[in-house]
């Protein structure tokens, strides 16, 4: 069965699902690039809960979770199928590790899923469930989640991250930045800076990003939109190779760096 690597996207806005750009285009070719796994894993910052949750639907909804967007954002949809097999597989290894886990019966795609996976693999013929992000717990435990998860890239799961490289929402809208901007130094230093470390696989780094990148807390003001990348850097297999295989930025704060991890 095909090994696939596990990936970190940024999703940026939800206009990346409508509106053409360099993310855009790289996300609806890197798809075909990849192959089509099994099943997809989605660790979204879109769901976060206190305590791990896994989703279960077997034909999850499309959640329209954003507002001040275009209509036709909110009419489009992603019907692919769930994976409630892999949902249980997936809270037994959680159960296996000692985390604690819900499986969630009811559980949509929210768009932090369905705006990258539309681009990806736009047939929705891969079934996809979602894995939740708990905010309060931080980087490192979003690095043990992954590792818990990482069985299962030799399965033919694709694990996927999405999140943010930067996501600093005032900047974004009260900056005045327009989509086509450039990027301030204060968040290319900051990409860049993540891009180093990710290459050289400085894990103590990484993990006190907060402290040791340039402008890391004005980048990500709340964190829930890097945990992701621990995720899939815990599914990476160790000594793997990595790839910063995007990167650009949408509204000048929004990196868009894409990773993926062998
Ligand atoms: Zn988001």
């Amino acid at each position: 069965m095909d090994r696939f690597p596990a990936l970190f996207i940024s999703h940026g806005s939800p206009m990346l699902a409508i509106e053409d750009s360099p993310a855009r285009r790289f996300l609806a070719s890197y798809g075909e690039a990849l192959g089509r796994p099994r099943a997809i894993v989605v660790v979204s910052a879109h769901w976060e809960t206190r305590s791990p949750a896994v989703s279960a639907a077997p034909r999850p909804e499309t959640i329209h979770d954003f507002a001040g967007f275009p209509d036709a954002l909110h009419r489009l949809g992603y019907p692919a199928a769930g994976a409630p097999d892999l949902a249980e597989r997936i809270a037994g290894l959680m159960r296996d590790a000692g985390a604690p886990v819900t499986v969630h019966p009811t559980r949509g795609l929210d768009h932090g899923a369905w705006v990258p996976l539309m681009l990806l693999y736009p047939a929705h013929d891969v079934p996809v469930l979602q894995v939740s992000v708990q905010t309060q717990a931080g980087p490192e435990w979003h690095l043990r989640l992954g590792g818990i998860l990482r069985p299962l890239r030799d399965e033919g799961v694709l694990i996927v991250g999405s999140g943010a490289m930067t996501h600093n929402l005032h900047a974004f809208f009260r900056g005045g930045y327009g989509p086509d901007s450039p990027a301030p130094a204060w968040v290319t230093g900051f990409a860049d800076w993540m891009a180093d470390a990710i290459g050289a696989d400085r894990r103590d780094d990484l993990l006190a990003y907060r402290a040791r990148a340039p402008h890391g807390a004005e980048n990500h003001p709340t964190e829930e939109h890097l945990l992701p990348l621990f995720a899939a850097l815990g599914a990476a297999t160790p000594g793997g190779a990595r790839s910063r295989v995007h990167a650009s930025n949408s509204h000048g704060v929004l990196a868009m760096d894409a990773y993926a991890f062998a």
